[in-house]
């Protein structure tokens, strides 16, 4: 009996024991198949997000952000009308890619080398893959070292070896002549002190209107379609002094976009009317000939974009650009002067004489000549 009863809840107790065990059992066994159908589901969610973040919206950006980003000044410097993706050397972003400039201007010999600051997503370091649309003009190596070989312009591109329709140019312009204007010089040879910036040049080409020695481009006085000039080296001089008094001061202002030619600005314009219209197109981007990017006279500093009105960079060259022979181009509140939307990165040399007074006055290019900017 005793050991009966001993053995009675004993074996009782074993077999609720077991059922227990046998519902502990069971449980952790739907748990483990659910842990594993989630995980499950949750990688295939996962490579949807993936597939769509990669492809999807990056498709969108191409089309609507770059069109949007670069409309204000016109300036994708557009390399051929080459299909997608669309690169944008303003330094808008729809490639992933992000570069420090992306134009480069060299004498034979020079180097330089874009630096990378953003990769598309997934992309690294290694799978950068650099090359050069005309090896005659400039050289890169797979680092991105780029070397001017000779005179001429030419487009490196970087594109990604993960996903090769990510890419975007740099646009390189190689100068004749042997004229110490490297991009990387920084000896004491440098006009970073000019006390005065001269007029530029006058070309005597029939078709370009001058006002007190001044090439004037707006929307009333054209240039003709020869007219081919490149940056011209007075510009660039003066806006690497410039950029180096601006350095001084901790502040990065670089060339996002120089010379364009008739064939380049035709080529943007016609595709902002494609997409706006002739009327809308008008306010913020200049028919070819009209642009006053032919006369290799302008520079647009950094990334076209409003936000640049916001940075310590445009403040500084709004104060001081005069000084080395800029003017703001187009000024905020005389768009109906000017005929252009507010471009605070737009800069064009006229000499420290025009421009100065320009700047004390307050008054834009048109104002000072007393000539009008419209379509006729
Ligand atoms: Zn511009």
């Amino acid at each position: 009996m005793d050991n009966n009863n001993y053995q009675r809840p004993r074996k009782r107790v074993s077999k609720e024991t077991a059922r227990k065990r046998q519902l502990i059992a069971l449980g952790v066994i739907a748990l483990l198949v659910l842990i594993f159908i989630l995980l499950i589901a949750k990688a295939c969610s996962k490579d949807d997000t993936k597939k769509g973040g990669n492809t999807k919206p990056t498709e969108n950006k191409n089309s609507v952000t770059t069109m949007a980003s670069t409309t204000q000044d016109g300036s994708m410097t557009t390399t051929s009308t080459t299909t997608a993706p669309v690169t944008n050397p303003d330094g808008s972003n729809d490639s992933g890619f992000k570069l420090d400039k992306y134009s480069i201007y060299l004498d034979i010999g020079g180097t330089d080398m874009p630096y990378v600051q953003e990769y598309p997503e997934g992309s690294s370091e290694a799978d950068e893959r650099w090359s050069s649309s005309d090896e005659k003009v400039a050289t890169v190596d797979e680092w991105g070292h780029i070397t001017a070989v000779g005179a001429g312009e030419c487009y490196i591109t970087l594109r990604s070896a993960a996903d090769p329709t990510k890419e975007i140019q740099v646009k390189v312009v190689v100068a004749d002549g042997n004229v110490q204007q490297t991009s990387n010089n920084t000896n004491g040879t440098q006009p970073a002190n000019l006390a005065e910036a001269p007029p530029p040049p006058v070309y005597d080409m029939d078709g370009l209107t001058y006002k007190d020695g001044i090439l004037i481009a707006n929307k009333t006085y054209s240039m003709p379609a020869d007219f081919n000039p490149g940056l011209e080296p007075i510009c660039s001089e003066h806006f690497q002094a410039l950029s180096s008094a601006a350095a001084e001061e901790g502040l990065n202002l670089w060339i996002g976009s120089g010379y364009r030619s008739y064939q380049d600005q035709e080529i943007i314009y016609n595709n902002y009317v494609a997409m706006d219209g002739v009327e809308m197109a008008d306010t913020y981007s200049a028919r070819p000939g009209y642009s006053e990017h032919q006369t290799g006279l302008v520079i647009d500093c950094n990334t076209i974009d409003d936000a640049f009105g916001n940075t310590p960079e445009s403040a500084w060259l709004a104060e001081h650009a005069h000084e080395y022979g800029f003017v703001i181009r187009y000024p905020k509140g005389k768009e109906d002067i000017t005929g252009y939307q507010y471009e605070p990165w737009h800069i064009r040399y006229v000499g420290s004489k025009v421009a100065t007074e320009c700047y004390e006055r307050g008054i834009c290019l048109e104002e000072y000549f007393g000539i009008d900017s419209y379509y006729h």
